[in-house]
């Protein structure tokens, strides 16, 4: 965290910024400011022969909308600030994507590669616990994911903590969501946030003009990429630009460093040369140019910050060559170098837009979980006789018959996961346009992330008003 701008400071100045293009009153931008929950924990868990006293937050940043949302990191970076910080970039994600939930965080500061795994479910169940203690969590009250140094295993154990201590709840499968597949999760989760970062860009880039303002063209073809961090996000995207959209991947970082390849990158066989020999560096055809931050600089045509937050600082902004950047991590260009990225007219996707794939696709997995059945389920076999029949009726009358792959294609219902991505693609290209036409309505904002925040202040204080709260 840097030390001139607190994080959560550094958010509300951007609300505030915003809130002047509306007509909002001042008082209700002051309470879809505020934090509404902060808890503090401290706890015990035994390390060895010794205790350690772990200090952990969850934050609920706005109840305009329940149950509050969003995820849980485990990292040494963690303090009140980030979590706060977090908590309210989960409300202004929700809105913006019509994810109907308000906004919180979790975070636990600790470097999870220093702990066992037993010791690793320790903490998290021991988490789990203070959260039901203070009643936290819950499908109706606050619904916690993954995020930053967490995954599908501490979701699982957070359900069975939830559900031995809530025994006999019939919703309980749905207090947290992000969990493995084969335990209520749903499919398409775990990529979930590098697709909606795909699905974001290619929408992006399919205006015409815009591209054209900052010297590019349509579609996302042979662009070029640099993505800088391959955990969850970073790696998904990079795949998935790399194989659905044919993007060049041109620089890639991870802690040990960064690497760079005018030829391109193929992100597949890097990841499995990571997982042989722990390290990027060295992989052939590729050059080692520097530490993790010296991909930053790469000149590209997109820059996918997907690590931690304040990644791009006052110190770096200047070296930046990237025409769009996309914030696939949650504030990884702070608040002192957004404008020193916009003069130089490079067009930044706002965290809170680009990485919302992950909570649009915990939303589907929270209604699976209510609705106790899988998508697709009811409709598919009923679907796949509908299409049938109209095949069936076309080759009648037309007297053609089409070959067995094109029938089976034409005559598929849909699955879980098809169903999910269309959910997602649908979502993501829906927001945009709404940025989008609010840049139409407001000719006097020249970035992304303001016209963004407009959107969903004004979507959440719809809320505040139509509750009869404000006038
Ligand atoms: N941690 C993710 C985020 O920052 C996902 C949150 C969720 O799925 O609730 O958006």
């Amino acid at each position: 965290m840097s030390s001139q701008t607190s994080f959560f400071k550094s958010v509300e100045n951007y609300v505030d910024k915003a809130a002047a293009y509306t007509d909002i009153p001042r008082g209700l931008v002051e309470q879809i400011k505020a934090c509404n929950l902060v808890l503090q924990i401290r706890f015990p868990v035994r390390i060895g022969n010794d205790y350690e006293v772990i200090e952990a937050y969850r934050v609920q940043h706005s109840h305009h909308r329940m149950p509050t949302k969003g995820g849980i990191r485990y990292a040494e970076s963690v303090d009140q600030d980030e979590v706060m910080a977090l908590a309210a970039l989960m409300t202004y994600k929700c809105a913006l994507v019509d994810v109907p939930f308000g906004g919180a965080k979790g975070g636990i500061k600790i470097n999870p590669a220093k702990y066992t795994t037993e010791q690793l479910q320790n903490i998290t169940r021991r988490y789990t616990a203070e959260l039901v203690k203070k009643n936290f969590i819950g499908p109706g009250i606050d619904v916690p994911a993954p995020d930053y140094g967490t995954g599908p295993r501490e979701m699982a154990w957070i359900l069975d903590t939830y559900q031995a201590l809530r025994h006999g709840e019939v919703d309980s499968i749905g207090c947290v969501t992000g969990k493995p597949v084969t335990q209520n999760g749903i499919r398409g989760r775990a990529e979930a946030t590098g697709r909606g970062v795909y699905y974001g860009l290619r929408e992006c880039v399919s205006h015409e003009g815009d591209m054209k303002k900052i010297g590019l063209t349509t579609g996302m073809a042979g662009k070029t990429m640099v993505v800088q961090g391959l955990g969850n996000v970073g790696s998904n995207t990079a795949l998935i630009s790399q194989q659905e959209g044919d993007v060049k991947i041109i620089g890639i970082s991870e802690r040990e460093g960064s690497i760079y390849s005018a030829n391109g990158i193929n992100v597949e066989k890097l990841l499995a040369f990571r997982k042989d020999t722990g390290s990027i560096i060295g992989f052939p055809g590729t050059e080692h140019i520097g530490d993790a931050q010296a991909a930053l600089e790469i000149a590209c045509d997109i820059l996918v910050p997907a690590a931690l937050e304040n990644q791009i600082t006052s110190a770096n902004a200047d070296r930046i060559k990237a025409k769009i950047i996309a914030e696939a991590a949650n504030g990884p260009v702070s608040a002192d170098a957004d404008p020193i990225l916009l003069k130089k007219g490079i067009v930044i996707l706002p965290d809170f837009y680009i990485n919302a794939g992950g909570v649009t696709v915990s939303y589907f997995e929270w209604l699976k979980n209510l609705s106790h059945h899988r998508f697709g389920r009811l409709e598919n076999r009923f679907q796949h006789n509908a299409f049938e029949r109209i095949v069936t009726k076309v080759e009648e009358m037309t007297g053609k018959s089409i070959s067995d792959r094109e029938h089976e294609f034409l005559t598929r219902g849909g699955t879980e996961i098809e169903l999910v991505n269309s959910g997602l693609e649908d979502t993501m290209i829906t927001a945009y346009q709404q940025i989008r036409e609010t840049f139409l309505q407001h000719p006097d904002i020249h970035d992304v992330r303001t016209a963004a925040f407009v959107c969903s202040l004004k979507k959440i204080a719809g809320d505040y008003i139509s509750m009869g709260i404000f006038p």
